[in-house]
């Protein structure tokens, strides 16, 4: 019965996390949050979305006094000025943004985005009292050659250690194996358990237990309703990062509702 004890102790937070990447017109936008709040129901879980720039004052009027929240899927580390086709921290502020994912897999690899950048908008964010869901995560083959845990370690370094602990009660980290997202393939309850407590642990060592113990961890790859609950059921997992399946929303709180029945 370790789950639920250590749970109530850490307080820390279950999240469920929709990223919508580049999906969805403004139309498709609003029947899809419809959709959602057909759905809404008391849930153990925060739960967020994050639809494209474009669409996020418009989902975030559509969803102002429901308990689900819009965040943003990436911003500039700059305040403002000669950056084409890039949003900053104030910006988002200004329409009721005020969480941000940064580091998404995609964005590490179709954008070039490095952990030294990645460290640089994550002080931007926190420096506009922004909340950051932080992804990282191997893949396949750092995996298969046995690196998956040094090359994570790695990701969090470079991006997060610079911090101050306290900065660390505006930080979700989300764990996605790359080689997860959007395959189908999904890492094992056994494999997602173990990378998660490696990831408190890394936690621990540099800034202590209680840190460690308050920081809320999501797993992100192929999460689906037919695997939410077993992959939710781990100690170390406190949410989920969902992409395909929270394009529908009867399949999202599902997997929302995957924690009620935890
Ligand atoms: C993601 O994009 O963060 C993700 C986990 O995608 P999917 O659920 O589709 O694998």
């Amino acid at each position: 019965m370790r789950f639920p004890f250590s749970r109530e102790i850490n307080m820390r937070t279950q999240i469920v996390a929709g990223n919508w990447k580049m999906n969805n017109d403004l139309a498709q936008t609003q029947a899809l949050i419809s959709d959602l709040k057909k759905q809404v129901q008391t849930s153990n879980a925060e739960v967020m979305i994050a639809p494209a720039f474009t669409n996020l004052y418009s989902a975030f009027e559509a969803l102002r006094h429901t308990n689900i929240e819009v965040v943003a899927q990436n911003m500039h580390f700059a305040e403002s000025g000669a950056y084409t086709g890039e949003v900053s921290a104030k910006m988002l502020q200004s329409i009721g943004i005020k969480t941000v994912i940064l580091g998404h897999s995609e964005r590490r690899a179709y954008f070039g985005e490095t952990d030294e950048l990645l460290a640089k908008k994550v002080d931007a964010a926190l420096a506009n009292n922004m909340r950051i869901i932080f992804c990282f995560g191997e893949e396949l083959a750092d995996r298969k050659s046995g690196n998956h845990e040094s090359v994570v370690e790695s990701q969090i370094k470079k991006a997060l250690f610079h911090l101050e602990y306290s900065a660390f009660n505006n930080i979700i980290l989300a764990y996605e194996p790359v080689w997860a997202i959007g395959t189908g393939e999904t890492a094992s309850p056994e494999q997602a358990q173990e990378m998660h407590a490696f990831i408190r642990k890394t936690l621990a060592d540099k800034y202590g237990e209680e840190v460690a113990n308050s920081v809320s961890i999501l797993y992100g790859g192929s999460v689906k309703p037919a695997n939410a609950k077993e992959i939710f059921s781990n100690p170390d997992v406190d949410g989920g990062l969902i992409g395909g399946a929270a394009l529908n929303a009867e399949d999202f709180f599902a997997i929302v509702n995957a924690f009620n029945r935890i």
